[in-house]
Formats: structure tokens, sequence, C-alpha cells
């Protein structure tokens, strides 16, 4: 009976720990880059799954799987594939929404009178001084920086 107790705890831990070096799909989500957006993981994801239902295809026509077991797989692949079908159409609809919002910001930003500009035109001879100056490029005359309202 403790033969057996250690027996089930070792064997657990053996897949706990073995588990995600059996699993390279596991791993190779766990080294995506952070940068990927959903869109690009839902279409990856969707990948896989168009690859595993060729796979099942392939395997129930070589003979290897039970009928029952081909439909079972092919029926829980397929409703995963329209999950992220519709996930991926949600995303859509929400990053067009995004880009509205962005555009909308956008021109909102753009009709907005610029906040203080600094001014180095000339009080003396109202030469408009391009650069920062301590003196006027036209007269020689001391400038003192103002804000005007462009
Ligand atoms: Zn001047």
């Amino acid at each position: 009976m403790l033969l057996g107790i250690a027996l089930l705890i070792s064997v657990g831990l053996l897949i706990f720990v073995a588990a995600p070096l059996l699993a390279p799909e596991t791993q190779a989500a766990a080294a995506l880059p952070v940068d990927v957006t959903p869109q690009v993981d839902l279409k990856r994801r969707r990948l896989v799954l168009y690859e595993n239902l060729q796979d099942l295809e392939f395997e129930y026509k070589a003979g290897k799987l039970a009928p029952d077991d081909y439909q079972a797989l092919r029926v829980d692949y397929t409703a995963e594939a329209a999950q992220l079908m519709a996930a991926s159409q949600d995303l859509e609809v929400q990053s067009t929404e995004d880009a509205q919002i962005e555009r909308a910001v956008a021109a909102r930003r753009a009709r907005r009178t610029p906040e203080s500009v600094p001014d180095y035109t000339c009080p003396k001879c109202g030469f408009e001084n391009p650069l920062p100056v301590k003196f006027c490029g036209e007269c020689g005359g001391k400038i003192s920086p103002r804000s005007k309202k462009a």
C-alpha cells in the first residue's frame, strides 16, 4: 500500500518534470516573443490546428485511426477552428475600431493649435530669427524670446 503510494508519487513527479519537455507545442508558445499580437497568435494557432486536421485526415486514410476516434477528433478540431475564427474576427472589429479612434485622435490633434512656440522676432526691426538667438541676425538688437500663439 505504502509502496503503491510512493510509486504513484514518483510517477506523478516524473510526469510533472517531464511534461514541459514532452510538449513542444507549449514550449513554442512560451518562447513566443512578447510583441506577438493576439491576432498573430490566433493565426498561428489556426495554422497549427489546420495542420493537425490534415494529419488526422492522413492518419485516418492510412488506417491508423478508428472511425469513431477520427470523427470525435475531427469534431473537436473543427469546433476549435470555428472558435479561433470567431475570436480573430472579434479582434479584427476591435482593431478597426482602434484604427478609427486613432484617426479621430490624430485629426483632433492636428486641429489643435500648437501651444506656445518660442518666438525670436526682433522687436526693433521685426526680423524673424529662425534660430534661438540672443541678438538679432539682421540688426544685432537684443532678443528676449517671448511666446507667441501660432
Ligand atoms: Zn533686428
